[in-house]
């Protein structure tokens, strides 16, 4: 068994955000594709609708946990 299911061919309702550095603006990502890092992380990577830079959106596989709980262990003694 060969697990090749990365090719994803209909799915254009599929529009993530992204910043643009050049347009320096929010825009939507077209060519849209989901992408694994070494990481273990999901990422998209597309284009820019506007002056077609390529755009790199990170999406987190694992949750870093800004500012949730402060970790400070019990004080035992
Ligand atoms: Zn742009």
């Amino acid at each position: 068994m060969t697990a090749r299911s990365h090719e994803a061919s209909a799915r254009k309702n599929f529009m993530p955000q992204g910043y643009c550095v050049k347009c320096k603006a929010k825009k939507e990502i077209v060519d849209a594709v989901e992408e694994t890092m070494k990481n273990g992380r999901k990422a998209i990577k597309g284009k820019c609708p506007t002056c077609g830079t390529v755009m790199f959106k990170i999406l987190g596989g694992k949750a870093p946990a800004s500012s949730g709980t402060p970790a400070t262990p019990p004080a035992s003694q």
